[in-house]
């Protein structure tokens, strides 16, 4: 298959620092688009894999899943974008578009296994998927996005996975004008989590470890913060949320967010995969039908309709732009919490 090498930075190992290499894109298929990456926003998810925290990291890793870009070449097929458009890119970048899941719009729960946009396996040139840390991106239209016209492209970039990792769940769970929803976690999830629901008319508490961001959150739309260190301040909430949106990347006690949901309460776990501890505690949930869950991403359709309603309600992410040779130390940044409230990578700075 014929390729072409592009700039990209990445890492060949956990415990090396991501650098500059070349990788191959392959040339347009005739569903393909090609995308001259403008930004990519820097995910938890990206240092998670570089660093092979979930232990399945295929090297060589070019992380990056919130792309936006100029749309530079199209195969002979495709209707959804021409060449100059804007395009945006997300997690997902295949699936096998027949199973159950697929039929439903629920690429990213695809039966026979769905393609990352970094880190799969790359069904046409083998080896993992290389994501958005490089110049371009070749990617089957039926997985490209548009972008609405009206909204600042850089700060898009981030709706792409922290903007539909939040919505998903806020769709699923029926949030409406009025729920009590909760976030777990100011990072770039949770800031996008407390923006989508405030437009969908929730009332909204942030849980955050760190109470120099109160301030922000009632910014970014919070209706109330909880500091979750502070047992006086849980106690308050006791019994009180519909649905709460977990967004914390390491092991922790989520024993203390179920005694704050209602009755019939949903606490859904977006950011730490693995075993729970201290365990799960049943008692609460058999006594107020309570439910703990999970959910990834979510699918093609329903990111499309994120992004239109981000573009309807002006929402987009906060964020802070970085140069491609600052991502270490961004990484860094980002394990101290110390991110307001998503990096974005201006893909200039690699030419
Ligand atoms: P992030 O920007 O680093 O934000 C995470 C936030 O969690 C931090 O800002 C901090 O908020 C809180 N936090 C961090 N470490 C903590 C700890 N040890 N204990 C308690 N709270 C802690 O990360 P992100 O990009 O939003 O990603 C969050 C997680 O979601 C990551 O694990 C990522 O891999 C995962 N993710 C999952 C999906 C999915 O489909 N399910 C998609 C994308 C990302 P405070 O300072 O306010 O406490
Ligand atoms: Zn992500």
């Amino acid at each position: 298959m014929k390729t072409t090498n592009v700039k990209a930075f990445g890492t060949n190992a956990a415990d090396a620092p991501l650098n500059e290499m070349k990788i191959d894109r392959r040339d347009v298929t005739a569903k393909d688009i090609e995308i001259e990456i403008l930004y990519c926003g820097v995910c938890h998810s990206d240092l998670h894999t570089a660093r092979n925290d979930w232990g399945f990291t295929m090297y060589p890793a070019v992380p990056g899943h919130e792309i936006v870009g100029r749309v530079t070449k199209i195969g002979s097929e495709v209707t959804k974008l021409k060449v100059g458009d804007i395009a945006g890119v997300g997690c997902l970048v295949d699936s096998c578009q027949t199973c159950d899941s697929c039929k439903k719009d629920l690429e990213q729960y695809c039966l026979t296994g769905w393609t990352g946009t970094y880190g799969g396996a790359d069904k046409h040139l083998g080896g993992p998927t290389l994501g958005g840390y490089s110049e371009k991106i070749v990617v089957d239209e039926h997985f490209v996005l548009k972008v609405p016209a009206n909204l600042d492209l850089a700060a898009v970039a981030p709706l792409l996975c922290a903007g539909i990792t939040t919505w998903s769940p806020l769709r699923h769970w029926n949030v409406t004008k009025g729920s009590k929803v909760a976030v777990v976690g100011l990072g770039g999830l949770g800031h996008m989590a407390i923006k989508l629901a405030k437009g969908l008319g929730a009332e909204v508490t942030l849980f955050s470890r760190t109470p120099d961001k109160e301030k922000d959150a009632f910014e970014l739309g919070a209706d109330a913060v909880v500091i979750s260190t502070d047992e006086n301040q849980m106690q308050s909430v006791s019994g009180k949320f519909d649905l709460i949106i977990d967004t914390v990347p390491y092991v922790h006690d989520v024993n203390p967010y179920v005694a704050t949901l209602n009755i019939s309460g949903t606490l859904v776990l977006v950011g730490y995969l693995g075993g729970l501890e201290p365990i799960l505690n049943t008692v609460p949930m058999i006594l107020g039908r309570k439910s703990v869950a999970g959910s990834l991403i979510g699918g093609i359709a329903e990111t499309q309709e994120m992004l239109d309603f981000c573009g309807e309600h002006n929402i987009v992410s906060e964020i802070e732009i970085i140069k491609m040779q600052d991502i270490n130390e961004a990484y860094e940044r980002m394990i101290k919490s110390d991110v307001r409230y998503r990096f974005v990578i201006d893909m200039a700075s690699l030419k």
